[in-house]
């Protein structure tokens, strides 16, 4: 059974925004160079600037510090200047379910940093807890300018991309609520793992929206994250799923370097054009044309290919011989995910036999365990079940 809870609907304080209402700008999300040009802006010396910038990258991404005071290296009198200028802020947690699996999602409140008089944007960002191991999945829209056909998300306009600071905002946020912080409270429900590994140990870009129709932000937040001095977290643990924006794909591997996941769901382009309508302008040919040429892949560092099983439009072994054959000569995982169910979906799951009898014919092709188990259905926090409640405001029209 799910458990709901309602938490802080009063706290004003909304994070991913450059300015509060007081003037002071965020932090969070700035690189070391925007940083370092924030602390001369207060006329700081270059070298106070540098030290300053290495101090609070620590407090911010190690130590998860939103209170200038706590920082105790930093003397009283910059401390009180920072705190006058600047904020570390945190989304607003506008509620947390937690799946009898384990499973957590969270909905996050953001405003709009370029217009913070604008309606604040939902978000949901799902944290999957596995033995040895935690995912975390984060958003990178609010919304999808695509509509893929089996996807929830994708029946929700794209309203905004989120900022760098909002991508790491889920992380840091996410890192708060499982204690991931020295000194944090690990909650106690022996889902979320022990002290002896981190909380979060892999990030999954399969939250909302397309991450390279948002390539910027998501690039900037993703180097912050695996900063080695700061999150550091490994560029091999972090995916980034795309449904195959393939003029993307080598920037991705080249200035992002994480490792990459495609929705792939059809063999055929008629199909795919129906399920994955960003096919029709890159179709199959073409991504994996982009795929073989993604830098750094090797047996090593392979890509996923995911496969969501709808019955009776994909799931034949005809389809199964297929996938094998196309993905032939590159180093490729599969990932076949069984379909989850959202209000009003026009599919069904294929029948567990039919996914297994699929599954048998990867699995001799030489892929390993290739089904995804699905988590958090019962809270809608799994694959393609996520959708929040925001909606573009009229006057405006964000599609890119
Ligand atoms: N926009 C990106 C990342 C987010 S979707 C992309 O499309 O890749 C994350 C994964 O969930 C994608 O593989 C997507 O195709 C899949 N997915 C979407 N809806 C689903 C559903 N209802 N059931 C199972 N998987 C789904
Ligand atoms: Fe957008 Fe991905 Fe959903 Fe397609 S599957 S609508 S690209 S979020």
């Amino acid at each position: 059974m799910a458990v709901s809870l309602n938490i802080d609907p009063n706290n004003s304080v909304r994070s991913g925004g450059m300015v509060d209402g007081a003037g002071r700008h965020d932090l969070v999300g700035l690189d070391r160079g925007e940083l370092l040009q924030r602390f001369e802006g207060l006329g700081l010396s270059v070298r106070e600037a540098r030290m300053r910038t290495r101090q609070l990258w620590n407090w911010i991404y190690v130590n998860g510090v939103t209170d200038f005071d706590k920082m105790t290296n930093i003397s009283k009198a910059a401390r009180t200047q920072f705190g006058e200028h600047f904020v570390l802020k945190r989304p607003e947690t506008v509620s947390e379910q937690v799946s009898s699996d384990g499973t957590r999602k969270w909905l996050f409140r953001f405003v709009d940093p370029s217009n913070p008089q604008s309606l604040p944007v939902d978000v949901e960002t799902v944290y999957i807890p596995e033995p040895g191991r935690g995912t975390l999945c984060l958003s990178s829209q609010v919304g999808c300018t695509l509509n893929c056909s089996f996807c929830h998300t994708g029946t929700q306009m794209l309203v905004r991309n989120l900022t760098a600071g909002e991508i790491l905002g889920q992380i840091l946020a996410a890192r708060d609520k499982l204690g991931d912080f020295p000194g944090g409270n690990r909650p106690t429900d022996g889902m979320v793992p022990g002290r002896e590994i981190r909380a979060i140990t892999n990030i999954v870009m399969m939250g909302m929206g397309e991450p390279l129709y948002n390539f910027d932000n998501v690039k900037k937040a993703l180097l912050i994250a695996s900063d080695g001095d700061g999150i550091s977290l490994s560029r091999r643990r972090i995916t980034l799923s795309t449904s195959g924006v393939v003029p993307k794909i080598g920037p991705t591997g080249d200035e992002i370097g994480v490792m990459l996941a495609i929705s792939l769901h059809a063999v055929r382009d008629d199909l795919r054009n129906e399920l994955v309508p960003i096919n029709k302008k890159w179709p199959l040919e073409v991504l994996l044309d982009a795929c073989r040429n993604y830098p750094g892949l090797s047996n090593a560092r392979r890509i996923t290919f995911e496969y969501v099983m709808l019955k009776g439009v994909n799931d034949t072994d005809a389809d199964a011989r297929e996938l094998v054959r196309l993905l032939a000569n590159i180093p490729a995982k599969i990932n076949l995910i069984p379909f989850n169910p959202w209000p009003g979906s026009p599919f069904q799951c294929s029948d567990w036999e039919r996914i297994e009898t699929f599954a048998d014919i990867v699995n001799r092709a030489g892929y390993a365990s290739p089904v995804r188990t699905p988590r958090g259905r019962d809270i809608f926090a799994a694959c393609g079940q996520l959708k929040s409640e925001s909606e573009r405001s009229p006057k405006k029209h964000v599609r890119t």
